[in-house]
Order: C-alpha cells, then structure tokens, then sequence
C-alpha cells in the first residue's frame, strides 16, 4: 500500500523560491571588478534569476542544455546556479585555473551553448573563443557602462540580459533526477572527467550539510565562502545557505588575508570555509599584522576540506580566533560533502590538544551516506582505526558514472565507489585518509596529474624514464617532485629540462625540483613503484631550482 502523502519533486528553484519568501531580507554580499562590495538580497537573487531564465529561453535553450560559466564567487554567479539549473538547463562550472587547452576540451565535451564569463577573463576568451566550437554566444558579466571592448563573437553583456526581461518567468517543473550541474574534475589518465549532478542530490546534499552534526548552518549565520564556485558548485553552500537563509558573503578573486580579514569584520561572519592553503596564507597575515580575531571577529566554525587541514591551521583557529575547526572530506564525485569531523557526547569536555587530535581526523559519515574500507582484493576490512584499506563510497550524491564517457560504470556491483583515497574508520566511526592512491598531486586545492608531467618529460630526447610524487609543501600543501632517469651518454641539467616542460603543461604545474638518479623502482610486472619512491623521498625538502 502506498502511503496517502503529498508528491513535489526536490528542485533547486525551490531553494531560491524559499529563501526569497521565507527569507527575502537575508543579504548576499559579493566582491568584484565592477562593483566593490555589492548588496543585494535572496528575493533580488530569485527575481534576476528568473530574468536570466527567461533571457536564456529567448536565445533558444532548452531543458538539458549545458551553459557554461567561467567566473569567480559573486551575486551573478549566484543567479546562475539558480537561473540554469532551475530552468531545467544545466550550469557548467569551468575551471578558469585549467590549462587553456583543458578548458578548450572541456567546454567542447560538454557542449556548452552559451559561456557566461567575468570580465576578469576576457583575454582567456579572446583566446579560446575560436576554439569552442559548439558556444553560439559569450556573456560578459558585467553592465554595459563596464564592459571593454573586446575581440569576441557574439558578444553579449549580462545586464542588457536582465534588463530585457520581465521576471514574471515561472520555474517549470522537472523531474527531480534532471541534470542540474556539471563539474569536471581530473582524470589520473586522459582528459578531465564530468560530473553530473541532479536536483534531487543537490538537494538532499545540501539539506544533509545543514544538520548539526553537519555545518549547523541557520538563518542566524553569515558564510564567507573562500571555496570556489567552479569546485563542486562551492562545495553546495549556495544551495545550503538558500535553504537556511544564511547570509552570504562572496570574495571575488580576493582571496588574500587583507580582504577575507577585512570581510569577516564588516559582515559579522560566522562559518567560512575553504581549503588550507587559504586558511594558511591568511593566519600568516592574522599574525604578521598582529591582529586579534578573538576579539575582533565573531568566527565560529570554519569548515576546511580538499586537503588534510595541517595542524597549525587547526591550532590557531582553536586557539587565536577561539572558533571550530570541522575537517571535512570529500571529491567532486560525492558533491562533495561526505564525512564531517564533529564531535561526539563523550567529547565533552577536552582539552584543546584531544581535540586537535580529533581534529586530525577528516570525519564521521553523513546519513545518505556509507563509507567502507577493502583491501587489494575487495574484502572489507575492519574499522579499528589501524586497518588501512581503500575508501569507497554510495549513496545519495555519489555520482554513478562520468558525463559521455563511454563504457561500464565506475562503480562495483553493490554501487560502491572507489575513491583512490587510503584511510582508516575507527571504532566511532571516524575516518582518516593516510594515503592516495591515485597517481595525482594536490597542489593548493588544485590537481596536477603525475603522469602528464611524466609523459611531458619522456618525450625529451635525454629523458629515459620519469616519475613524479607529491612532496609535502608548507604553502601549497603539495609540490611535485621529479625523478628522471637520463638516456645513456645524455648530457640534460635540471633547468634545460624544466624550460622544456615549460610549454607542455600549466606554468604552476611545473615541478619544484627534479632530482636524477641511475634508475626507478620496479614491480615485477614492471610497473613504476611509486609507494618506494615516496619511501625513500620521505624526508625530501625542496630549495630553490
Ligand atoms: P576534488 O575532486 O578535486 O575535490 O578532490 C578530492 C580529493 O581531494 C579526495 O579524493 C582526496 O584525495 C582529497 N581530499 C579532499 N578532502 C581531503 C581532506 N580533508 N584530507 C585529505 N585529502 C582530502
């Protein structure tokens, strides 16, 4: 018998619907080129994200068409997510820090019909405009009075978008599995891999996220979102704070200590989050200024996630800012939220070095949400909090297969997930990554892939064999680290081989160092053993090439 309940389908105009009506007073507050701070409320979200709906329909798109956006966090941006996604269209978030020609293949990938771009990004587009080949317009964000002259095809500008159109636009209904949003992320091997997100896991992503044991988020809160828009739709906080009614502050391309220093103050922030790196560089200022955030700030979690959030990081938010850390894990494939490192009943009470300790830990699974550990073989393995074993994942958000890749899914027979992460659960739960398993490096939030750089170098004359691993780095996090065997009786120095790479792949991909040797670690089966290499470079510093 079925149960006698209501039906609507969970949709992301829904979201934006509520928080204009529930919450239409609640700011987003967005930094950028044209407009230092700008102000403006959900209901003003929700009315010129209508506008850009009904401006989309009139340019011919449609339910399922991908419409790309290449910007930073800011309220245009914001209206995007709305705006595509709730017209049954799907919003592209395109990686402005990808290589121009990874961006060339993505937009090409995903077919995207429009590109939305921040004026910041103009001579990006010049440049690759005549490459895309299916784009039929490009949207400059910004207003007429703003806009450059500019070397693009079909040129639009965003508020004569606006500007043309009513907001009486009705958000149609979808089925809640309609594509929403696609995210790519990197590949190990080959191009960049497209996820493809739905309403309905947006949704339940985002009601998850503002549990307690979650991020707590309210309509008392105010977020400074230091993620960006373009990794994994900012971690779903637009989505979150929308239903919450959470105000929102966006920083633009101003990431530095100054400006989030500085934002935290004016707009009485509450919850940030970002990765470490950020959090890094703007503790470096905090101290440098001498500054005191414990009394000046009223900062009371800040959520770190992307990379292990270092100890420093931790012990001065706990200790100078007298706010929380919650360490958090998660990947463009798992929207990305999965375990959140909250505390438990039998946590009360410690003292800061326990909780530094938990701290350390990337988390408790979320409900809608399984985590497992197996090993080589697939045999699960126990949660002792000693037993390393890969990290799978299912569930609500997971995604179940790349965008237009052909083939089987990625997933196991039972819908788990390989992460390529390596990690330990203990007894309560908590989840700790200890190693990767996938042949990339993670490099201030972003990925270089291993392999590319190795490939790049054996295509040198001199170069017989290359391997690159991450090395720990006190800024980024991870560098790269090269390791070349040199052809016999081939002369080649570090340098000649670093201005050889310096065209093949992205600039701040470059390795921080390479090191020669006589030759590589091998499997039997003649497989780069890179576990010894990261072994016997354990201890490996960098110094300037
Ligand atoms: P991305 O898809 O770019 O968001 O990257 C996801 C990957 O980043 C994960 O598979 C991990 O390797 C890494 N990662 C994310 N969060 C953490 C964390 N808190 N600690 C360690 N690694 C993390």
């Amino acid at each position: 018998m079925l149960g006698l309940m209501q039906h609507h389908p969970l949709l992301i105009s829904s979201l934006i619907e509520h928080a204009a009506s529930a919450h239409s007073k609640s700011q987003v507050v967005s930094h950028s080129t044209d407009s230092p701070t700008h102000r403006c409320t959900y209901s003003d979200i929700n009315r010129r994200a209508k506008k850009i709906a009904g401006a989309l329909t009139a340019l011919g798109i449609r339910e399922g068409d991908r419409v790309g956006s290449l910007a930073w966090n800011g309220y245009r941006h914001m209206e995007l997510f709305f705006g595509i996604s709730g017209m049954g269209a799907v919003l592209h978030t395109v990686n402005p820090r990808l290589f121009p020609e990874q961006i060339e293949y993505i937009v090409n990938h995903a077919e995207d019909e429009y590109l939305f771009f921040d004026i910041g990004f103009s001579s990006l587009v010049e440049k690759l405009a005549p490459t895309l080949k299916t784009v039929k317009g490009f949207i400059a964000m910004t207003d007429r009075g703003n806009l450059p002259s500019l070397k693009i095809p079909n040129l639009l500008c965003y508020e004569d978008l606006v500007a043309n159109q009513y907001s009486n636009y009705d958000w149609p209904s979808l089925d809640e599995n309609t594509a929403s949003s696609l995210c790519y992320t990197s590949g190990t091997t080959g191009n960049p891999k497209g996820v493809l997100y739905t309403h309905r896991s947006t949704l339940l992503h985002a009601m998850q996220t503002c549990m307690p044991d979650s991020m707590g988020l309210s309509a008392t809160d105010t977020l400074f979102i230091a993620t960006p828009m373009y990794h994994v739709n900012a971690w779903g906080m637009p989505y979150a704070c929308a239903m919450t009614g959470a105000k929102v502050v966006l920083p633009g391309a101003a990431l530095d200590g100054e400006s989030i220093y500085r934002s935290m103050l004016d707009e009485a922030v509450t919850v940030s989050l970002g990765v470490p790196t950020v959090w890094l560089a703007f503790q470096q200022y905090v101290k440098e200024k001498n500054l005191q955030p414990k009394q000046d700030l009223i900062l009371n979690r800040v959520l770190i996630g992307g990379a292990a959030a270092p100890r420093v990081v931790v012990e001065t938010f706990e200790e100078s800012f007298g706010a929380r850390v919650i360490h958090a894990w998660g990947m463009t494939e798992t929207s990305p939220l999965v375990t959140l490192c909250n505390p438990l009943m039998k946590h009360h009470g410690e003292n800061l070095e326990e909780r530094i300790k938990l701290q350390s830990k990337q988390g408790r699974v979320q409900f809608g949400v399984s985590i497992k550990l197996t090993d080589d073989n697939g045999k699960t393995l126990e949660q002792d909090g000693k037993t390393s074993g890969h990290l799978l994942v299912r569930g609500h958000w997971i995604a179940s297969k790349y965008y237009h890749v052909e083939g089987r899914s990625f997933l196991d027979e039972e819908d788990w997930f390989d992460t390529g992460d390596i990690a330990t659960i203990d007894e309560d739960g908590y989840m700790q990554i200890t190693d990767r398993a996938k042949d990339l490096i993670k490099s201030g939030g972003e990925w270089i892939s291993s392999i590319a750089l190795e490939n790049a170098a054996t295509r040198h004359p001199s170069i017989a064999e290359a391997a690159v691993i991450a090395i720990a780095h006190q800024k980024w996090q991870e560098r790269p680290l090269m390791i070349v065997v040199a052809k016999n009786d081939c002369e080649i120095s570090k340098q000649e081989l670093l201005d050889y790479l310096g065209d093949k792949v992205a600039k701040w991909s470059l390795p921080d160092d390479v090191v020669f040797v006589d030759e590589l670690p091998h499997t039997a089966t003649g497989k780069l053993q890179k576990m010894k290499l990261r072994e016997q470079f354990g201890n490996f510093k960098f110094h300037s090439v």
